[in-house]
């Protein structure tokens, strides 16, 4: 019997728990450990609220995690509750699937004031993460601005820009439903470093924008290269920039219906936060693309802000005892493997990039890894003690481990608690959901 370690319970850490099935059969067990009682990660707490049929997949990782061979293992912080030289010695691979929950930060002056966030916090806090549900963002100036032309930054600037009743059918949670339907922003600028043919947008997610009940894009038509040139991009981008140019031809009185509006700002990139204690104002140089990279022109200005979220990327948290890349943000590996026995998978292996989908091919790579591991003998014979130990080993620490029994407990106090039309009213702490499974 093979025993497998799996740190994190987002799409990373459960398509490695899938792959391993499939790979391994009835001579695997696997354990997914999570720092919340609850599972799923980035579907739960990153994937936005009003995107329902994305997180529709949470039922293939249900099916993974109700099979005989699977466990979660909730409500452990790996590192501090069981350290990683444990873990290897009780299964014979420990894979972290820890996805990348902290911000890169945004290495301007200013960034400390108040009001400005990075979007692991700001999207942690209208998802309920518990680590950030108090966050409390002041709403009530009138322009905010959103660094960033990524689909997280088109996610922080629709959920500012919908009306409460665009929120039907999504789990927000409640606080910030709340604090939303109170929001006095009437501006959204989304600066982007570069121009309309870099932008990291997806064609679906883009298009929502031109959809919002009550705001519309604004695109400045002398922003964008000649049409000409969109014939060398690849195909998905260019349904974007299509998108882009759409935006531009809404005509002014079009745009004037709606109350917000979200304004394009390309080869803008940000230099300064500027406030007494809390942001006021940004201030912006002009670039230039230059082979691909922006290039400041020395032009600078000032963009009214009373509210800034950054969405220029994310970072793995360190574990200590695993070998960490500063400057990638993510865990040091080769394709996967850190050291005998340890392996990464996901965005805390490749960074974060690319849809739910990719960590499929990810986890299955990372399963085929540890079968080459095991059948040159680096894994050692399959002695290890697995579950029986890593439980003898939380029974006598006191941990209070979460099961999956538990969670679906959890989940049914959540869908019982909704509001009319919406899934689930989350648990935003930590305490709420354990009491939930008692
Ligand atoms: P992203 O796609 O990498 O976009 C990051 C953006 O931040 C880029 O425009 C980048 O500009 C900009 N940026 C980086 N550093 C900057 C700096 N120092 N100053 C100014 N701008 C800076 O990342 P993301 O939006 O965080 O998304 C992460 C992944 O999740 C992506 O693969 C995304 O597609 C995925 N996602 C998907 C969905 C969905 O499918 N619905 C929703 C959310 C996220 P440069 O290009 O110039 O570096």
């Amino acid at each position: 019997m093979r025993h497998i370690a799996i740190v994190g319970s987002g799409p990373a850490g459960y398509y490695t728990a899938e792959a391993a099935q499939k790979q391994f059969g009835d001579g695997v067990r696997v354990d997914i450990f999570d720092l919340l009682p609850v599972p799923y990660g980035l579907i739960r707490t990153g994937v936005a609220p009003d995107h329902q049929s994305i997180k529709a997949v949470s039922r293939r990782y249900e099916k993974t995690a109700l099979s005989d061979n699977v466990r979660f293992v909730g409500n452990v912080a790996v590192g501090t509750d069981v350290t990683i030289p444990e873990l290897r010695e009780l299964y014979d691979a420990v894979v972290l699937a820890t996805g990348a929950p902290k911000d890169r930060p945004m290495d301007i002056p200013g960034a400390e004031l108040a009001n400005v966030f990075g979007s692991a916090a700001f999207v942690g806090w209208y998802n309920g993460h518990p680590e950030f549900a108090d966050l409390d963002p002041d709403l009530s100036g009138h322009s905010a601005v959103v660094i960033g032309m990524g689909n997280v930054a088109l996610d922080v600037a629709r959920i500012l820009a919908k009306t409460p009743r665009e929120f039907e059918g999504s789990d927000i949670v409640g606080h910030a439903l709340e604090a939303l339907k109170a929001s006095s922003i009437q501006r959204i600028v989304i600066l982007g470093r570069r121009g309309p043919h870099q932008i990291m947008m997806t064609p679906k997610e883009l298009g929502e924008l031109g959809e919002l009940e009550r705001a519309a894009p604004h695109v400045d038509p002398r922003d964008l290269p000649e049409q000409a040139e969109d014939a060398i991009l690849e195909p998905g981008l260019r349904k974007s920039v299509n998108l882009v140019r759409a935006f531009a031809a809404i005509p002014e009185h079009i745009r004037a219906e709606k109350r917000i509006a979200i304004e394009f700002d390309f080869c803008a990139q940000p230099v300064a936060l500027i406030g007494r204690d809390k942001v006021e104002a940004i201030e912006v140089e002009r670039t230039e693309v230059v082979a691909g990279r922006a290039k400041g022109t020395g032009e600078t200005y000032h963009i009214p802000a009373s509210l800034v979220v950054s969405c220029i990327g994310y970072r793995t948290t360190p574990i200590p005892d695993v070998p960490f890349d500063e400057r990638a943000g993510r865990f040091a590996n080769d394709e996967g493997r850190i050291l005998p026995g340890l392996y990464c998978v996901g965005w805390a292996r490749r960074g974060p990039s690319g849809t739910i989908g990719t960590n499929k091919p990810d986890g299955f790579s990372v399963a085929g890894k540890i079968q080459e591991d095991i059948d040159n003998g680096a894994l050692g014979p399959g002695t290890k003690a697995g579950r029986p130990g890593f439980d003898a080993l939380a029974q006598a620490r006191g941990l209070e481990v979460v099961t999956f029994r538990d969670w679906k407990k959890i989940e049914e106090a959540e869908e019982k608690a909704a509001r009319d039309g919406a899934p689930r009213e989350k648990f935003v702490d930590i305490e709420a959901m354990i009491r939930a499974r008692r």
